[in-house]
């Protein structure tokens, strides 16, 4: 059997996948997508975007689309452990300080129409089956609906979901807590008092019962209404059991007394508590993002942001590596960028499950008021919002006491260019490269040899000031120099040396 060879495989289009897929066909990185199911998952699953993700989406020119496809309800801010008080997202100078309540199969339209615009498409019903690797490759096994295939690539990503085949083929150990509470998820038709309130904090949508039955309901578009909810029966059911219609009854029942009821489910599934993280995200030729590297719960609404960040971070350097502009080295900045942030959400994940429990004679509901009056402190709220909203990440670096906005978000400023021309930072970013940003006029010609990873942009910021006068930003929209020495030691770090190896001088 003939191999089809390409440079990646992507194995699962899911968030992390699809948004890998899109960045390396942006970078012009041959790939082939797998996914084992016939289609889309039409299922809601996760609910929000959070700002970080929707700026991310904004660097590539995709949040148009997205908002044109949110539903039209604002969560009065983010929450922690859905407690009582808003997180407020506008203290971190960000242009979308609130969730965005992006249902996640919307998301992957988005992501997957990306793709199919710039030459790429998903391969339905390929099953990976097997997977080996050598010093120069990974090749696949796949069952297909026309037999079975095989698929060489010089890396492939995982991104393969929570029961990751990946992962289990090549053994890999996912250390962490087991389950402790079981829940389920349906995309219903509900009739009765539904509240279609139009904003709201979260916590007013929750609603739990003396005997442990838990409900959310959340709006989606088309009459449907998504429940995440829990209770004695749905903690003790097997993960591939189907919802049924009187499991959803008895907890709609016991958590609104009978104003409410439910005539379709159209999509459902169950989850878990289960919390744990691989220790290395690189294994040879094969690499891991999204569920497939860290399980959670989704406590916080962090698991597609972090999925999707993950590939944001991985896709330019695993391009820039592929297309030989540097070494392989870069890799390694992805397990040292990634893995501490979903190793702190894991951490935070686990901390709101104690503090969302039922409340026992313990000394939760204690934790839970101290926390409120806490989260009402607008320092400790906004410390909260930036690590909920993923607005607070600093990329460690070892210039980071250089400057404190290395390594930090570049903020999507206003600008406006010599001839009056007026842009938004993120305007530059849509293909994809490093940007060199002279707010100052000064001469950056250090940076000419490096024009075909790096815009030289030119122009005045309109509002708001970045405390630079140059700034470089990597393609996802981390600044790496602010000034100062050291530029061309920045971008050989981050883009290669100037003259690609292997390329004569
Ligand atoms: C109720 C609920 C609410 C949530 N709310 C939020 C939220 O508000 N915000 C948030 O950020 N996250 C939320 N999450 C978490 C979020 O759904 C996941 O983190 C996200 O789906 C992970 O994306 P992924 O791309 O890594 O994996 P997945 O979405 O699981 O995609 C994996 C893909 O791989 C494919 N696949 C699997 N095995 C194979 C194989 N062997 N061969 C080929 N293809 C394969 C699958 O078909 C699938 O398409 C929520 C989850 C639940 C359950």
């Amino acid at each position: 059997m003939n191999a089809q060879v390409t440079d990646v495989i992507v194995v699962g289009a899911g968030g992390a996948g699809l948004t890998l897929a899109t960045e390396l066909a942006l970078a012009g990185v041959p790939t082939v997508v797998l996914d084992r199911l016939p289609g889309r998952n039409l299922q809601s699953r996760a609910g929000a975007i959070q700002p970080r993700t929707a700026e991310m989406l904004a660097l590539r020119g995709l949040l148009d689309d997205a908002l044109g496809r949110s539903i039209d309800y604002r969560l009065a801010g983010g929450h922690f452990a859905g407690l009582p008080v808003p997180l407020d997202y506008a203290a971190w100078d960000t242009r979308y300080p609130h969730p965005v309540l992006l249902p996640q199969d919307q998301l992957e339209a988005v992501l997957e129409d990306r793709l199919t615009e710039l030459g790429g498409r998903v391969l339905r019903e390929h099953l990976l089956t097997g997977l080996h690797q050598d010093a120069e490759g990974v090749t696949v096994t796949v069952s297909a609906p026309d037999g079975e295939r095989s698929v060489r690539g010089r890396h492939l990503v995982a991104c393969d979901g929570a029961h990751s085949t990946v992962r289990k083929t090549i053994g890999a150990a996912f250390p962490g807590r087991a389950a402790t509470v079981r829940m389920a998820t349906a995309d219903l038709v509900l009739t009765g008092a539904v509240d279609d309130s139009t904003a709201g904090h979260i916590s007013s949508r929750i609603q739990t019962s003396p005997e442990g039955h838990f409900a959310m309901i959340i709006p989606l578009a088309n009459g449907l209404q998504k429940l995440i909810f829990s209770g004695p029966r749905t903690a003790l059911a097997e993960r591939d059991a189907p919802v049924t219609t009187e499991e959803v009854r008895e907890v709609l029942h016991a958590t609104h007394g009978g104003t409410l009821d439910v005539s379709e489910i159209r999509y459902a599934s169950r989850f878990s508590d289960a919390s744990r993280q691989l220790e290395q995200y690189r294994h040879g030729r094969v690499l891991f993002a999204g569920d497939s590297a860290h399980i959670h719960s989704p406590a916080g609404g962090q698991g597609l942001n972090l999925g999707v960040q993950d590939a944001f971070n991985l896709g330019w350097k695993l391009a820039a590596v592929l297309r030989g502009d540097i070494g392989e080295d870069l890799l390694d900045t992805y397990q040292t960028e990634r893995h501490p942030v979903a190793a702190r959400v894991l951490a935070l994940t686990r901390a709101q499950g104690v503090v969302m429990g039922p409340q026992r004679d313990d000394g939760v509901g204690e934790l839970r008021d101290v926390l409120t009056d806490l989260l009402r402190l607008p320092e400790a709220n906004r410390y909260m919002a930036g690590v909920m909203a993923g607005l607070d990440l600093r990329m460690p670096s070892p210039d980071a006491a250089d400057h404190p906005l290395l390594g930090l978000r570049m903020p999507d400023l206003d600008l406006v260019a010599a001839d009056g021309g007026r842009f938004r930072f993120s305007d530059l970013t849509r293909t994809g490269g490093g940007v060199l940003l002279d707010l100052t006029g000064a001469p950056l010609a250090a940076a000419a040899p490096w024009a075909d990873r790096v815009a030289r942009v030119r122009a005045g910021a309109e509002s708001g000031a970045v405390g630079a006068e140059a700034v470089l930003v990597r393609p996802d929209g981390y600044v790496c120099w602010a000034g100062g020495a050291g530029l061309t030691e920045t971008l050989t770090r981050w883009f290669g040396p100037a003259d690609r190896p292997g390329e004569a001088g």
